[in-house]
């Protein structure tokens, strides 16, 4: 039995509320996994105010309703809630309403992955599995392979056939 991912909640990084929610109709298959391309966060102040600039750029820039992602997940290993389960994203244009999408905090053309950021993913796919929000067959898909983008960057590309073992 997978052990419950804690994930820090919308209220705790201090997240605005969404313009509007779609709820999605059923368990997704697909894991589309992302970096956001910034500067990795050090500490929990760092990565709080990286996610409120996140939210604000996808927000006012991007014209999204919310945070793009469903989860962020830091080079500690923390996660951070998105737009959370069962919420449809924007983060893979065609793919939105059949997936979940999570990034990395930080820039993976350059940097590999740590190893508890790895290990909290998978402990987070096994939760939304046990939870019915993801199918128990998922396929774990790179933004790359689904849009015309370097997204989540090589190194974590290639660790991604990771996420599927156990945590
Ligand atoms: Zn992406």
């Amino acid at each position: 039995m997978a052990q419950t991912a804690s994930i820090v909640l919308r209220q705790q990084w201090g997240a605005a509320a969404p313009k509007s929610k779609e709820t999605l109709k059923c368990s997704v298959k697909k894991v589309v996994i992302h970096h956001t391309a910034l500067q990795r966060c050090k500490d929990e102040n760092e990565c709080h105010s990286r996610l409120l600039s996140i939210q604000r750029t996808h927000m006012r820039e991007k014209d999204f309703d919310d945070i793009g992602y469903n989860f962020l997940v830091g080079a500690d290993g923390t996660v951070y809630e998105g737009r959370g389960w069962g919420v449809v994203g924007a983060h893979a244009k065609g793919h939105n309403h059949d997936s979940v999408g999570i990034a990395f905090m930080g820039n993976f053309t350059v940097d590999t992955p740590s190893a508890e950021a790895m290990s909290s993913v998978k402990r987070l796919l096994q939760s939304g599995v046990c939870d019915d929000y993801l199918d128990a067959k998922f396929t774990v898909f790179g933004h790359r392979d689904l849009g015309q983008t370097e997204c989540p960057g090589g190194k974590l590309y290639a660790a991604l056939p990771q996420l599927k073992g156990c945590p």
